[in-house]
Order: C-alpha cells, then sequence, then structure tokens
C-alpha cells in the first residue's frame, strides 16, 4: 500500500472547504504553501560514549495572524510530511479560536522511551539550538506535543536563555509554574475537548451526562479528557486505550484510579484490573454515543471506517481521520468535531501562558478556566452557524471560518513589497 501523505491529506480537507468559499487560486497558493521548513541533522553523545545522528524539523506554515505557534514531538516515525501537515493544521487551529498565531509545528525522529534522562536533555538541548535560528518570542513559539513535556520545555527555555545570555519566558509555552508556566496549562487540551464533547451533545440534542464515551489514546489529551468529561459533565467513560491495547467497562472507569495505576505501571493502562481487555480496533468500532480518538493521526481509515457506530466523534488527536474516512463516516451522519477546533485549548491556554510571560503578571486557576471555556464554547457555536449557513459538515465549515481570517489577515497585510 502507497504511504499516506499527511500533508496531501490535509489539503484535500482544505480544498473541500475552499471550493464551498470559490476561494481564488492565487489565496489558494498563498495559504497553503509553507512560508519556511528547517530540516537539522545533529550529534548527540549517548551514555556509553557513542555519538548517534538524529535527525529533527521544525516548520512555519503562516504568520499572517501573528507569530508562528505549535508543539514539537519526538517520535521515531516523525517525518517532514507529517511535521508540515501539523504545522497547517496549527494555523487553522489559531485562527478557528481567534487567537493571534500563525502555525508551526517540530518533531524529532527518535523513540524517547529508548533514552536515558541524560541523553533526553542533550537531545533536546542541541536540538533546540539547532532550531534557534528560526525561533523566538515574537517569530515562533514552540510547546510540548506527542511524547514532550514540561521537563522538556524547561530544558529548551534554559537552553535559549543561556545563548542569549538571559531568560526569555516567552520562548516555549508548556512551562513549569516555577519558571512562567500557566496554572492549567497541563489539562487545558483535554479540558478543551471536555468543553467541546458537551456542547457537541447538547448540539445533537442528547443530555450530556447520560452519554457513555470512548477515548482512544491515554497520554496527555486522552487522560484529561477522560477525567474531565467523566468528572465534570458526569458521562460514563466506558472504553480506553493506549499504545498496550484497550480496557471496556460498561459500568464505567473511574479515571483518577487509572491515571494512578498507569504512573505506577511504566506509563500504561495494561493489566489495570477493572476492565475487560479489548484492541484499538474494538474500542474505534464500539456503540457509544461520542468517541475520542485521543492517539496518533490516520487512527481511522477507509479500512475501518465502515465499522464505527458512534453518534458522535470529538478529534483529540491532530488527523485521526483520513479524508476516505471522513466521507464514510459522515454518509453514516455521524457528528464530527474536526481536531483543530476540539483540540484547540492546548494553544489557547499557551495564548495565556505567553501573554502571562511577557507581562510577567500570573493569573488564577479559576481565570484560565473561564476564559478557555468561553473561547472553546464560541467557537463550537461559530463553527456550527457556519455548517448551517452552507450546509456543510463541520470539519468544512471550521476551514471556512478559519480560512476567512487568514485570507483576511493576508489581504489586510497586502504582498511585500
Ligand atoms: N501541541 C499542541 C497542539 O497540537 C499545542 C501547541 C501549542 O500549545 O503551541 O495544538
Amino acid at each position: 500500500m502507497a504511504e499516506i501523505s499527511l500533508f496531501e491529506n490535509a489539503l484535500k480537507q482544505f480544498n473541500k472547504a475552499a471550493d464551498v468559499m470559490n476561494l481564488s487560486n492565487s489565496m489558494r497558493q498563498v495559504l497553503t504553501s509553507t512560508k519556511r521548513e528547517l530540516t537539522v541533522n545533529f550529534p548527540v553523545r549517548m551514555d556509553d560514549g557513542e555519538i548517534k545522528v538524529f535527525t529533527g524539523h521544525r516548520v512555519q506554515h503562516n504568520v499572517a495572524r501573528g507569530p508562528a505557534k505549535g508543539g514539537i514531538r519526538y517520535h521515531q516515525n516523525v517525518t517532514l510530511d507529517e511535521v508540515k501537515a501539523l504545522a497547517f493544521w496549527m494555523t487553522w487551529k489559531c485562527a478557528v479560536v481567534g487567537i493571534p498565531y500563525g502555525g508551526g509545528k517540530g518533531g524529532v525522529c527518535v523513540n524517547p522511551q529508548e533514552l536515558s534522562m541524560g541523553e533526553l536533555e542533550r537531545l533536546s538541548r542541541r536540538f533546540f539550538s539547532e532550531i534557534q535560528i528560526i525561533i523566538g518570542e515574537n517569530e515562533d513559539i514552540p510547546a510540548p506535543d506527542v511524547n514532550t513535556n514540561a521537563q522538556i520545555m524547561s530544558w529548551y527555555m534554559d537552553t535559549y536563555s543561556m545563548n542569549v545570555g538571559h531568560s526569555v519566558l516567552g520562548i516555549v509555552t508548556g512551562k513549569p509554574l516555577e519558571i512562567g508556566g500557566s496554572k492549567g496549562r497541563s489539562e487545558a487540551t483535554g479540558r478543551g475537548v471536555r468543553v467541546i464533547a458537551e456542547e457537541a451533545a447538547k448540539y445533537k440534542g442528547m443530555d450530556p451526562k447520560s452519554a457513555t464515551v470512548a477515548v482512544q489514546g491515554f497520554g496527555n489529551v486522552g487522560s484529561f479528557a477522560a477525567k474531565l468529561i467523566s468528572e465534570e459533565i458526569g458521562s460514563k467513560v466506558v472504553a480506553l486505550s493506549d499504545v498496550s491495547g484497550g480496557l471496556y467497562n460498561p459500568a464505567g472507569f473511574d479515571i483518577d484510579e487509572v491515571i494512578a495505576y498507569r504512573d505506577q505501571n511504566k506509563g500504561v493502562i495494561e493489566g489495570y484490573p477493572k476492565g475487560q481487555k479489548i484492541s484499538n480496533n474494538d474500542l474505534l468500532a464500539l456503540d457509544v454515543d461520542i468517541l475520542v480518538p485521543a492517539a496518533l493521526e490516520n487512527a481511522i481509515t477507509a479500512n475501518n471506517a465502515g465499522d464505527i457506530k458512534a453518534k458522535i466523534i470529538v478529534e483529540g488527536a491532530n488527523g485521526p481521520i483520513t479524508p476516505e474516512a471522513d466521507e464514510i463516516i459522515l454518509s453514516k451522519n455521524i457528528f464530527i468535531v474536526p481536531d483543530f477546533l476540539a483540540n484547540a485549548g492546548g494553544v489557547t491556554v499557551s495564548y495565556f501562558e505567553w501573554v502571562q510571560g511577557l507581562q510577567h503578571y500570573f493569573w488564577d486557576i479559576e481565570d484560565v478556566r473561564r476564559a478557555l471555556h468561553k473561547i472553546m464554547k464560541e467557537a463550537f457555536n461559530s463553527v456550527a452557524s457556519t455548517a448551517n449557513k452552507y450546509n456543510i459538515d463541520m470539519r468544512s465549515a471550521a476551514y471556512v471560518d478559519a480560512i476567512e481570517k487568514v485570507a483576511l489577515a493576508t489581504k489586510l497585510r497586502g504582498i511585500y513589497p
């Protein structure tokens, strides 16, 4: 089977919306081109004295509405094509929720599980130094993504600060609270997914409290989404999964207990006693009200899309559904809230963190949560009304809303020179 290009898939989604809007060819060209793509190959000294060379990328897709913004992921399958697609989605993500950023993304091709703490630190510091030529607190602000966390953000911030000679809080978000992080940042993507799940259920005439939910992926996004959906909305989370496989419990999981088990069990939920073992594919095919794919891209393809029985899909991950699968799912009248709307909570609180760092003035958790809730709810309602206005699906509607904003910014600024 030919490799699926994530960037090509993202362009298909874009063009579907651009057709609805009758977007000109020139604007399509401008908005689909990445502004900068930097690939770096860099050496890292391993604990055994050997030198290994790693490859990483930082892509800035568009900066018409503000500096590039987006996470850096560590994964053995990272490619430039993937990072381009993820940077592209960041542009639309920031635009759809109305925060003043463009889109960027980074990735290093590495399995961090195979590194010691020292190796991870040396790799992180060297990679950040390598991409320093294009980043900056007013140019491009990285953040956590798959397999990166607050500790890695601390090393990034320190590396940049050492290189320029003074502490720069605004260079990266997702930092620990002690060095300029924001309250509520680590839960933010999950909390945004929780707001969207509730809004989507209400919009579809469902009682969110009595909804059943399956969550694929138990990393930062999936675990917080599952926890907040069950604790705050009161829905029953009946299925969970991660790289080790899935668990099903029709009575619903106590998510705090599963998180505690995972943290004691090498980071995986495998072996948690209060659930029946199922596969990731079984989880995706469960007859639940809400399905939250919160793992990696391409989880739902033309091969398994026909099996989906959920009534609503809230995309916690970036790109979990291929365009072919999208068509199959939409033809079954399943309501999909697209990734760059559903998972925008993370970058929204990153924006709050950046603003707090620039002002050296830090907010209470209640202020962060209230502001996040308002932004997510308003973005959902705006996209839903665009979907109604043009009689299109929510993904296309989210693109229409986002493209309108970036196209307008591009027109207002004009083309230099
Ligand atoms: N990596 C997250 C995302 O995909 C957050 C990016 C950020 O906070 O800049 O949206």
